[in-house]
């Protein structure tokens, strides 16, 4: 697990945000062979997870009849270790900016970095508990009480190239859960497979089947 420095390079995703929710979704878009730059605004991965129960009892993480919120997120980490992740700490995104191609994004330092695709993995509890003032974001993006309309499809926003999983997605009916969030960077990952793919035809894979996942997995 590397924490990255300076950056001139054009990341082809950068996720906003190294909560439950972008943890999982590096590890979706790892299975794509996608390697995302994560960046957070703690010195840590783990969101609220990590920041408000790490030592609670949770009761509905599937395969699980309790497991604490802390070592959920160390065996997320566990997990996305397979794709070598490259983390970004104590680094606050205040805006980012479409461009004619992809994304500018603003730190706090003053400097910037660009991204083809940007997901956005914000949260709201954390949000609030660190005083982190909103995003300033493309205007296409919808804004419906603090977080972001998604198409419940592909979780991208109204803006193309930009999605929002986790509890910054807004869609009918959303729960800020766990569960939902992991289902939600599963069909964003899938839907950047895709728009890789341009006009090959994908479909998706059962890792317990897949010879392709299964040798990813053996080699490393
Ligand atoms: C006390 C409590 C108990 C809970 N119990 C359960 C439970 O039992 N079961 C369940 O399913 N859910 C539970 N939840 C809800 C669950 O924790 C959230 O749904 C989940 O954490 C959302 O994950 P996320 O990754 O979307 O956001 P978060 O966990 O909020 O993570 C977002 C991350 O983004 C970072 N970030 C935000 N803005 C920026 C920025 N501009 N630049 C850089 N980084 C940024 C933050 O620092 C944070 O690390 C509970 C929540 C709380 C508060």
């Amino acid at each position: 697990m590397e924490n990255s420095g300076a950056d001139d390079a054009i990341h082809e995703v950068v996720i906003v945000g190294a909560g439950p929710a972008g943890l999982w979704a590096a590890f979706q878009l790892g299975l794509h062979g996608v390697s995302p730059l994560l960046i957070d605004s703690r010195a840590t991965a783990g969101g609220q997870c990590a920041e408000f129960y790490a030592d609670k009892p949770v009761y509905d993480m599937p395969g699980h009849a309790v497991v604490e919120a802390g070592e959920i997120i160390d065996r997320l980490l566990r997990q996305l270790d397979a794709f070598s992740p490259i983390f970004r700490f104590d680094c606050q995104i205040t805006a980012v900016a479409a461009e004619s191609e992809g994304f500018r994004l603003g730190l706090t330092s003053g400097d910037s970095l660009r991204a083809t695709r940007v997901v956005l993995a914000t949260g709201l509890g954390a949000l609030a508990m660190q005083n982190i003032s909103p995003l300033a974001l493309p205007q296409a993006a919808r804004n419906v009480q603090g977080a972001l309309a998604v198409s419940t499809a592909t979780f991208e926003t109204q803006y193309p190239g930009l999605y929002a999983i986790g509890d910054c997605a807004a869609y009918p009916g959303k729960l800020p859960l766990l569960a939902s969030a992991f289902h939600e960077a599963a069909l964003m990952a899938f839907d950047i497979k895709k728009k890789r793919a341009g006009d090959r035809r994908v479909a998706p894979e059962f890792s317990s089947t897949s010879s392709r996942l299964k040798s990813l997995f053996t080699e490393r």
